[in-house]
């Protein structure tokens, strides 16, 4: 007969995050950029505190475990207090981007039926305007004090965020039930289709907030000072919101002040260790670093993930501003952290070339996930970092199903995660594509990130994508779409020539377009689908 386990069983409580925090950690500091301009400071007891407060003011507006509460909010305090308030007393916390197309914005409120939305002073506008399109919306909270409070609006009963919470006493106790209790949820981005949403519960966030803290995978301490560039609406800031409260450490806030001016004078300011982004935002902090000739003075270490990072610009940061890119892979179906790029024991004699290469890649599988790769009839692939296939996620904090949709998303129990990529002895899964975005030229795939990646590295090259056009022989082949650097000049040719020896001859872009701006989607990513859309009459010269 098996012997069972005489262990305490404690749910694994979000609240629990944060109990923790202010009791252990309860002095470190929590420093807000406000969108009302100045800078606020608290730390994690006083968070707790005011998230218990919170706890207390949703109650008596009548809301109820289980009800989704929505936020349309920056970095700030405020929005950590409604992360801990809301799935803290059992109802689900439903960041939402404000970058998406108002409708988009509706659409998700009402699939959610958002029982109330917090929303930030400079997000209301959208509110206001959206409100009679949200009918089960019965409560907006305004996140500001009693003097910013909007002085005109057509939603009835406005509420104020600190009127609601410093109402309160805070003699609340933090409820314990199933861990397995929806907490926050998030939608894909819907770039096609309709977004989808992923349900997390208490136990898939605090499992995923153990593992992405490891010295492995982001590597974040007590010892740090992390400041978030990636928003809580981004797959909830990548979990760093529980990850930061489970170490302790400080965190640094910098709410919608997000260009590279901005950011930089922040990291400075509050000393900043340790970062996380999409490439994007870093194309804006490095170039005002460069054009001013900056340095960081504590900037250690950053993740970066949501796109797949050009080593070009993994190079700049570590070579000349000393910074550590972790590169890292996930999406909003995994909470989101699936691999880290980091370097094995074995790696350290090698040359300095030869780990760029490995560190280059999206990394490696943390425990708590599996992978694999199938070809189209769903045979698994060899781990041989040739064969390229579709990859296949289980674990933790993996989705079993979105939100009210019966069909189930799964293959053979593996979530298929629509990218291509290859896995090499080793286990570091490189990304080739979004299977939607591969190049097919003449049935061979190509593979777009491997020709941004080239592009990225001229020094002409402010940002690249690649795409397919339409070819009357081979169907597809490469077009590049390139914003120059301010005031660098390079031809087209030029461009082309610049491919020689780096990837095989026939998958060089036939033609290069220069435009002023690459659209980008509401999560900063490259919007190839209008990209394709824009330049779907492009004549290829090679045509
Ligand atoms: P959306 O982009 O639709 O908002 P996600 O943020 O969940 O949704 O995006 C997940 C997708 O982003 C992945 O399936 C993958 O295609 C892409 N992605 C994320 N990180 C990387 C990376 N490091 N390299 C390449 N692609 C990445």
């Amino acid at each position: 007969m098996s012997l069972m386990g005489q262990m305490m069983h404690m749910p694994l409580m979000i609240s629990s995050l944060l109990t923790h925090a202010a009791r252990h950690n309860g002095d470190v500091e929590i420093v807000s950029k406000r969108v009302e301009g100045d800078m606020h400071r608290t730390n994690w007891a006083g968070i707790e505190q005011r998230s218990r407060k919170l706890a207390q003011a949703l109650e008596r507006l009548g809301l109820k475990t289980g009800d989704r509460v929505g936020t349309l909010a920056w970095n700030g305090y405020r929005h950590l207090e409604t992360y801990y308030g809301v799935s803290g007393s059992g109802m689900v916390c439903h960041t939402i981007n404000p970058r998406l197309f108002p409708q988009q914005v509706a659409w998700i409120v009402n699939d959610a039926e958002d029982k109330a939305i917090f929303v930030d002073l400079n997000i209301f506008p959208l509110v206001d305007k959206l409100a009679p399109m949200m009918p089960s919306v019965k409560h907006v909270v305004v996140m500001c004090g009693r003097e910013h409070m909007p002085k005109e609006s057509s939603i009835p009963n406005l509420l104020c965020y600190e009127e609601l919470v410093e109402a309160e006493d805070g003699n609340y106790q933090w409820p314990t039930f199933d861990e397995n209790t929806a907490a926050s949820i998030c939608y894909t981005s819907g770039t096609t289709g309709n977004p989808k949403g992923a349900v997390y519960s208490h136990r898939s966030t605090v499992l995923h907030a153990y593992a992405s803290a490891m010295p492995d995978a982001m590597s974040v301490s007590s010892q740090d000072t992390v400041l978030p560039v990636v928003p809580m609406f981004h797959v909830n800031a990548w979990g760093l919101p529980y990850a930061s409260a489970m170490i302790g450490c400080r965190l640094v806030f910098p709410g919608h002040h997000l260009d590279g001016a901005s950011l930089y004078n922040l990291f400075e300011q509050e000393k900043v260790t340790f970062s996380a982004g999409v490439p994007t935002i870093w194309l804006g902090l490095i170039n005002h670093a460069k054009q001013n000739n900056l340095k960081f003075s504590t900037f250690k270490r950053t993740v970066i993930g949501g796109s797949a990072c050009p080593p070009a610009m993994i190079k700049t940061l570590q070579d000349d501003f000393g910074v550590e890119v972790i590169h890292a892979w996930g999406m909003t179906e995994l909470s989101p952290l699936g691999t880290l790029s980091r370097l094995k024991a074995k790696h350290a004699d090698l040359p300095k070339d030869q780990k760029e290469a490995i560190l280059a890649k999206q990394g490696k599988g943390i425990y708590g996930i599996d992978m694999r790769i199938v070809d189209g009839d769903g045979k698994v692939l060899p781990w041989d970092g040739k064969a390229a296939g579709d990859l296949e996620v289980r674990g933790h904090w993996v989705i079993s199903s979105y939100f009210k949709m019966d069909k189930s998303p799964l293959h053979d129990g593996w979530f298929p995660t629509g990218d291509v990529a290859t896995i090499d002895p080793d286990g570091y899964m490189q990304i080739t594509d979004r299977s939607k975005d591969v190049i097919k030229s003449g049935g061979e795939w190509i593979s777009s990130i491997d020709l941004e990646n080239v592009a990225m590295a001229h020094p002409a090259v402010h940002e690249a994508a690649a795409i397919a056009a339409f070819h009357p022989k081979w169907d597809e082949r490469p077009l590049l779409v390139v914003v120059k650097k301010p005031g660098a000049e390079v031809t087209a040719a030029e461009l082309i020539a610049f491919y020689d020896g780096k990837i095989p001859k026939w998958q060089t872009p036939d033609d290069v377009v220069f435009v002023d701006e690459i659209p980008h989607t509401a999560t900063g990513k490259i919007y190839k689908l209008k990209l394709r859309e824009t330049f779907k009459d492009h004549k290829l010269p090679t045509a």
